[in-house]
């Protein structure tokens, strides 16, 4: 784990800032940010792919926060969005259209609509139909858009959880890998759009390099193969997310290894490389702060009862991930226990059997690691308001995004019916 959480006078701080201080004046629970960490990995991956040209597009669903764009903004990253709301969002975080990648397995209309005319900088498809409907949509708008076919290489992945592997055959994602060069060509000679990239994601938090290997060396052969049949308009190679992160001792992703596979196939293939980290850039960066509201006994096991719970963290129960707990006040004790959320439901816990800090009702617990896939799966079930999220800088603190209120839980809805006839 490599959120710098540092205790100073018996108290944890992050970037400087006391999280018991911060409990204290933003209250519990709270997503908080620490900015140096992001600077410090979007630094680290932009130095391991110094030697080639490249662009880094943050994967926002890791963590779409209008803060955390503009964070990631200012310090020179594009954005990777999938769904008209994250495109909405770029854009009102300041992305201008040459900075963002439009991606997704299932774009609707509207969605492709708003992509063609807001003129990201590539729109990439992942099957024929989708390519298709942009030609026809661009044609329609009178302009042209830039497209990227995603291929699904049907590689063997490693990853933590079978949920986050896209890249094997037969994955819901991409282009079949027989398929791909087909609709490539197709996209260089469908009227309205221009073939500009090619690539793949193969899933997320990889665990071994080599599929990322076999990935490239298939996109290097289909490379080959689109120029030999004539495509003169090839710009990007886009080798997706999906670098590692440490949640507990393991070591960080090896990103030697990683420069050594992408760098000399990138030198030979020779167009601009993407990566769209989303995890790598931001998930170290972040703690949930939660206070403990009640410690009891209950069939032989120790119970926390916390004030953040699955609709704050929905990864311990959709993934069974696992994240570091430790106490704002550090303590010597230990004790074997549950950290368990409020809500009406068995698979409310964020922790189960836990070694950690022998801790007791009223005392603050942090959740690290918990900056990426963490604010940005939170719902409202059983009409729990979302939490605040703060940035800490420096010794500074700012909140990004205000606590949800009871009058946003029912913005949406009405006691009074309006009811209307068939048109
Ligand atoms: C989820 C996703 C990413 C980011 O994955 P991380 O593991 O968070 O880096 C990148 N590209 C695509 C297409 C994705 O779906």
């Amino acid at each position: 784990m490599r959120t710098p959480l540092l205790a100073v006078d018996g108290v944890l701080h992050l970037d400087g800032v006391s999280l018991e201080a911060l409990a204290s004046a933003a209250d519990t629970p709270a997503y908080v940010y620490s900015a140096s960490t992001i600077s410090t990995r979007y630094r680290e991956l932009t130095e391991t792919l110094a030697a080639v040209p490249h662009h880094v597009h943050y994967a926002c669903k890791a963590n779409a926060s209008l803060g955390i764009l503009a964070a990631l903004r200012a310090l020179g990253a594009g954005v990777d969005v999938v769904s008209g709301g994250e495109l909405y969002r770029a854009q009102q975080a300041g992305f201008a259209p040459a900075g963002i990648i439009f991606g997704g397995v299932g774009k609707s209309r509207r969605e492709l609509e708003a992509a063609v005319a807001a003129q990201v900088n590539i729109i990439t498809v992942e099957s024929e139909a989708e390519l298709r409907e942009i030609s026809a949509i661009a044609s329609a708008q009178g302009t042209r858009a830039r497209i990227g076919v995603r291929v699904n290489p049907e590689v063997a992945v490693d990853s933590v959880h079978a949920y986050i592997k896209t890249g094997q055959k037969g994955d819901k994602f991409g282009v079949p890998w027989d398929e791909a060069e087909r609709v490539a060509h197709l996209a260089h000679t469908l009227p309205a759009v221009t073939l500009v990239a090619v690539g793949m994601h193969i899933g997320s938090q990889l665990t071994n390099l080599a599929p990322l290997a076999d990935g490239l060396q298939r996109l290097e052969s289909l490379v080959g193969r689109l120029r030999a049949a004539g495509v003169t308009t090839l710009e990007f190679l886009d080798i997706g997310g999906g670098l590692y992160v440490p949640y507990n001792d393991e070591p960080a992703a090896d990103l030697a290894g990683y420069a050594a596979i992408v760098v000399p196939a990138l030198q030979r293939i020779g167009l601009t490389l993407i990566v769209e980290p989303g995890r790598f850039l931001v998930a170290e960066a972040g703690v949930l702060l939660t206070r403990v509201l009640y410690r009891k006994r209950t069939g032989g096991r120790d119970v926390l009862v916390t004030d953040a719970g699955m609709s704050d963290l929905l990864r311990p129960s959709h993934y069974d991930a696992y994240h570091r707990i430790l106490a704002v006040r550090p303590r010597a004790n230990q004790a074997t226990l549950d950290v368990v959320g409020p809500i009406c439901e068995s698979g409310d816990f964020l922790a189960l059997d836990r070694a950690m800090e022998d801790v007791g009702a009223g005392e603050l617990l942090v959740l690290c690691t918990t900056g990426a896939y963490g604010s940005c799966m939170a719902s409202n079930y059983n009409s729990r308001t979302r939490a605040c999220e703060v940035m800490v800088r420096e010794g500074q603190w700012t909140v990004i995004t205000e606590r949800e209120t009871y009058a946003d839980l029912v913005r949406r809805e009405t006691v009074t019916p309006q009811w209307r006839t068939q048109a």
